[in-house]
């Protein structure tokens, strides 16, 4: 995987490959194909929020991981009870690169002090699933983090691949929006005011609070911060590659547990982004999952509380609306000639009929318009 001038990482081919393996990566990889097996689901699937076990809140019960965490560390939380338990020998996930710490890398965790050094949104480029080839003949059994795309990815390959169920007792997705390229990243640093990125010694997107602040320590001890709403919503939310602007699945439907953001709702029922406690909102899709956050909360690493699914929609009301838009989009670039990624079992037809015609021609109409513009380019 390389970083490209865009900021963005694509996979670089070092050598031919064969036809069998061309047929796998059509299988397997999310960019191209997304797909369920409903005969693989274990749990109801509900047409917006995906496979549904149980839905709780949740966050961390050591207050410090809870506030180094982007929103309850409840994920975290998970992890260090795996890795404590023994029920994983480490965790495979993302965090700052050590040696530039504007640049994502994966990282493996094998104890507590990891996963809280990789605890945290990092709203960049990230691929934890670069060397899953090696990974998966190597000694001792993982957890996986990733975004849903990164989770569909390992699960497609489950399919074809008998090591992966064998390697990998849990897969874990937190929700998605998107991903910012690393021009996002500048983008922020510049607004922040820092005009030399390479003096940056420590950087997060968001934590330390929730959602705390983008916060840049530099060199000679100066400190830069800015607010979630801005950072995200204002610079890095207009950075976001084109495929994930027609992902179907932002909610992490082919995780064992998936979390996200708790958001607390004013009376109109939209999210607030006051500094709180942290929250996360936890959601479990297969029977494993819902065993392991139930001896997470035994063993006192997880506080939880429930909550109802119709809550889903008011802490996340980005995600409420997305699925209804992939088949719109998906709808111009087959007009305008783009090849296209195949999606099934995800309901997007019902989505796209709830959304309504009016919606749907302004979102077909939207992307054919940046299409239409954009031929000839590939697309970022
Ligand atoms: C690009 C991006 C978009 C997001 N969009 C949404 C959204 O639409 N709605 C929402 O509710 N939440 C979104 N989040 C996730 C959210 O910020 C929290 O991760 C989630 O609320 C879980 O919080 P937590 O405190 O339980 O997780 P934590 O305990 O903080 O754990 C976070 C985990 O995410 C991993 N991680 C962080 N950044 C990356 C990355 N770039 N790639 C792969 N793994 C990473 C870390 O390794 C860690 O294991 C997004 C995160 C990212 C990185």
């Amino acid at each position: 995987m390389r970083e490209t001038p865009q900021g963005f990482l694509r996979p670089i081919c070092l050598r031919p490959t064969s036809s069998e393996e061309e047929s796998l990566f059509d299988a397997v990889c999310p960019g191209a194909r997304i797909a369920h097996e409903p005969s693989n689901l274990e749990a109801d699937y509900h047409p917006v929020w995906g496979p549904l076990i149980e839905t709780r809140l949740g966050w961390s019960s050591d207050p410090a991981l809870r506030r180094n965490a982007s929103s309850g560390g409840a994920l975290s939380a998970i992890l260090t009870h795996l890795l404590a338990s023994g029920e994983a020998d480490y965790v495979v996930q993302n965090a700052a690169d050590r040696t530039s710490p504007i640049r994502n890398a994966l990282t493996i965790s094998t104890g507590a002090e990891d996963v809280f050094r990789a605890a945290g949104s990092r709203y960049a480029p990230s691929s934890p699933l670069q060397d899953i080839g090696a990974r998966l003949d190597a000694p001792g059994r993982f957890v996986f983090v990733g975004k849903p795309c990164d989770v569909a990815g390992l699960r497609q390959l489950a399919r074809h691949d008998p090591r992966v169920d064998a390697k990998v007792p849990y897969m874990i997705a937190f929700m998605c929006a998107g991903v910012p390229s690393y021009r996002g990243t500048s983008a922020l640093l510049k607004a922040m005011g820092i005009e030399d990125e390479s003096a940056v010694t420590a950087f997060r997107y968001r934590g330390d609070g929730w959602p705390g602040f983008a916060t840049a320590v530099m060199a000679d001890g100066r400190k830069f911060t800015m607010n979630y709403d801005t950072s995200w919503g204002t610079i890095l939310n207009r950075h976001l590659q084109f495929r994930c602007k027609i992902c179907p699945d932002g909610i992490g439907e082919f995780a064992d547990i998936v979390c996200a953001d708790g958001w607390h709702c004013d009376d109109q029922g939209n999210p607030l982004f006051d500094e709180q406690d942290g929250r996360s909102l936890l959601i479990t899709r297969t029977g494993k999952g819902e065993a392991l956050v139930g001896r997470a909360v035994a063993a006192g690493s997880l506080v939880t509380e429930p909550t109802q699914i119709s809550q889903i929609a008011h802490m996340q009301p980005f995600q409420a609306r997305r699925k209804g838009l992939v088949l719109s989009r998906v709808g111009a670039m087959v007009l305008t000639g783009r090849r296209r990624p195949r999606f099934a079992g995800l309901a997007l037809a019902d989505n796209a009929r709830k959304l309504g015609m009016k919606e749907n021609l302004r979102s077909f109409l939207g992307t054919l318009r940046r299409l239409v513009a954009g031929i000839g380019k590939p697309l970022s």
